[in-house]
C-alpha cells in the first residue's frame, strides 16, 4: 500500500495528489474544490493539470528485456525536458533515489527499486547542420535506437548501419559506447546533451569529453551517474564507405566489389545475422552480452596461447588484445546449460537468458558461477557488461 495515498504535498510550484496507483502533479494555484476530488479521471481533465503522472508500486517487467518481475516504488514517464524538471522536483521533494531507464535492454533487476524510475521517452530529431559531405542530426534521447538507424539507412546517411537492430534508446547508446560488427557509436557522436539531476543544469559533452572506451564512457563513472542524457548529436556521411571488417559480413559480400555495396545492404545483412544468432527479447528474456570481452596485455596472452593454441584474440592497440569471453564460457562447458529458468544461450554463450520465471537473483547466481569457472580455467576475471540493480 502506498503510504502517501490520499495525501497531498504542496511546494512552491506544484501540488502532488496521491491515489492508490498514481500521483497527479498540479501546476500553479488551483481552485480549492479540485483538491477535494479524488477520482483521477476527473482530475486529469482539468486544464491546470500537467500530463505527467507518477505511477506507484509498478511492476518493471514490461520495462526490462530480461522480463524480470520486480517493482519500483514510483515510475514517471518523461516525454519532455519540462517534465524531467517536474520529475526531478518530485524526487527532491520526497528525497528519493532515482534510476534512469531507456529500453531496459542493458539492465538486470535483482530487487524492488525503492525510489523513482525515470523512463526516458523524449522524442524528436532535427538537422543541425548540413553540407555536401555530411549532416549533423540532433536526436532526442528517448528515440528508439533501431528506429534511428533505419531512418539514417533509408536516407542513405552512413556511419551506424553496422549497429542495426541493437535494442534500446539513443540516450543510452553513448553510455556503454555501443558497438557491433566493427563499428562503435563513438565514431559518429559529435556531442551529448545531458541534464545534471543534482543541479538541474544542462551540460554538453564533446566527443572527447565523453572519454569513450571499449563498452565504456565517462557516463559509467560513479561521479557522472547524475546525468540524464536528453539528446545526442551525430555526424553521418552522405557518401558513405561501408565497413565489412567482421568475418560474417565479409563472407556475405565476398563476391562483391566493396564500392558497390550500399549501407542498406549492410544494414539488412547485419539484421539477418543478428536474427539468426541472437535471442529475440520478445520471445526469450535477455540483455544481450552479459559479460564484456576482456582486454589483456601480451604477458597474459602468451601463456594462454601456449595452453590453448586455438584461443581467439584480436589486437586492440600496440599493447592490448581482446579475448572472446563467449568462447571461454563455451570451453567451460556452459553453452546452452541452465540453472532453473536462468540459462546460457545455446547459440552465443555470452548471452544469459530467462527461460520464463527466472528472478534477477537466479540470473546473477548463474553469472557468478560462470565468472568463477572462467577464472579457474583461464585465470581471467570477467566483468559484467549488464548494469545490475
Ligand atoms: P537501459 O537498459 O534502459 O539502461 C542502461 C544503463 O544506462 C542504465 O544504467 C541506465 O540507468 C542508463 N541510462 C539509460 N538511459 C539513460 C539516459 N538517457 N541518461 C542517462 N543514463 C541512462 N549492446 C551493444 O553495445 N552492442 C550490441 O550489439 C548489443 N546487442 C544487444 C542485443 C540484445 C538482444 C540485447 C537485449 C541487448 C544488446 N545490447 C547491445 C545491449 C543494449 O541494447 C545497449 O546497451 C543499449 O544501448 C541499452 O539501451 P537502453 O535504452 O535499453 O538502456
Ligand atoms: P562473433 O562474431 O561470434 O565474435 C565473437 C567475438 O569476437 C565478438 O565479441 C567480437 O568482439 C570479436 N570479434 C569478431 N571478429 C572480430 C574482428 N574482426 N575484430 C575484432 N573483434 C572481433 O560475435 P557475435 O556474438 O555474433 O556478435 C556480433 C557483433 O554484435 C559483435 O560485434 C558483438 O559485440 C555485437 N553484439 C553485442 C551484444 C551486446 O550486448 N554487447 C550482443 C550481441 C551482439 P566485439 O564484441 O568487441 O565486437
Amino acid at each position: 500500500m502506498n503510504p502517501l495515498v490520499g495525501s497531498q504535498i504542496i511546494n512552491n510550484r506544484y501540488n502532488y495528489l496521491f491515489t492508490q496507483n498514481t500521483c497527479l502533479i498540479i501546476r500553479d494555484k488551483i481552485p480549492a474544490y479540485i483538491l477535494n476530488i479524488k477520482w483521477c479521471k476527473l482530475l486529469r481533465q482539468h486544464p491546470y493539470l500537467c500530463k505527467m503522472t507518477v505511477k506507484n508500486d509498478v511492476s518493471l517487467k514490461p520495462y526490462n528485456t530480461f522480463g524480470i518481475d520486480v517493482k519500483a516504488r514510483y515510475l514517471i514517464e518523461i516525454n519532455t525536458v519540462d517534465e524531467l524538471n517536474e520529475a526531478v522536483d518530485f524526487k527532491n521533494r520526497n528525497n528519493l533515489p532515482f534510476l534512469i531507464l531507456g529500453g531496459g535492454s542493458n539492465v538486470l533487476f535483482t530487487k524492488t527499486f525503492e525510489g523513482v524510475v525515470f523512463l526516458n521517452r523524449i522524442e524528436g530529431l532535427r538537422v543541425v547542420e548540413e553540407d555536401d559531405e555530411q549532416v549533423l542530426l540532433k536526436v532526442a534521447g528517448g528515440m528508439a535506437w533501431p528506429r534511428f538507424v533505419d531512418y539514417c539507412v533509408e536516407k542513405n546517411l552512413g556511419g551506424i548501419e553496422n549497429l542495426s537492430l541493437i535494442p534500446g534508446t539513443v540516450g543510452a547508446a553513448p553510455i556503454q559506447n555501443i558497438g557491433a560488427y566493427g563499428t562503435e557509436v563513438k565514431e559518429t557522436v559529435v556531442e551529448v546533451e545531458a541534464v545534471d539531476l543534482a543541479t538541474g543544469k544542462i551540460k554538453t559533452f564533446s566527443n572527447e569529453a565523453c572519454r569513450f572506451g571499449y563498452r565504456s564512457s565517462v557516463f559509467k563513472t560513479r561521479s557522472n551517474r547524475n546525468y540524464f542524457i536528453t539528446a545526442v548529436t551525430f555526424e553521418l556521411k552522405k557518401n558513405p564507405v561501408v565497413n565489412l571488417s567482421y568475418a560474417p559480413l565479409k563472407h556475405i559480400f565476398q563476391n562483391r566489389d566493396i564500392n558497390t555495396v550500399s549501407i542498406a545492404e549492410v544494414g539488412n545483412a547485419v539484421k539477418q545475422i543478428r536474427r539468426s544468432k541472437l535471442p529475440d527479447p520478445d520471445q526469450i528474456g535477455n540483455s544481450g552480452s552479459f559479460f564484456k570481452n576482456p582486454v589483456v596485455g601480451i604477458n597474459e596472452l602468451e601463456p594462454l596461447k601456449k595452453r590453448y593454441p586455438e584461443i581467439p584474440y584480436f589486437q586492440v592497440d600496440r599493447n592490448s588484445y581482446k579475448l572472446a569471453a563467449g568462447w571461454m564460457i563455451e570451453q567451460c562447458g556452459r553453452k546452452g546449460k541452465r540453472l532453473g529458468d536462468a540459462g546460457v544461450h545455446d547459440k552465443q554463450a555470452l548471452v544469459l537468458v530467462n527461460h520464463g520465471n527466472a528472478t534477477g537473483s537466479d540470473i546473477l547466481d548463474l553469472a557468478m558461477m560462470i565468472k568463477k569457472s572462467v577464472n579457474e580455467k583461464f585465470g581471467i576475471e570477467l566483468e559484467f557488461e549488464v548494469n545490475i540493480y
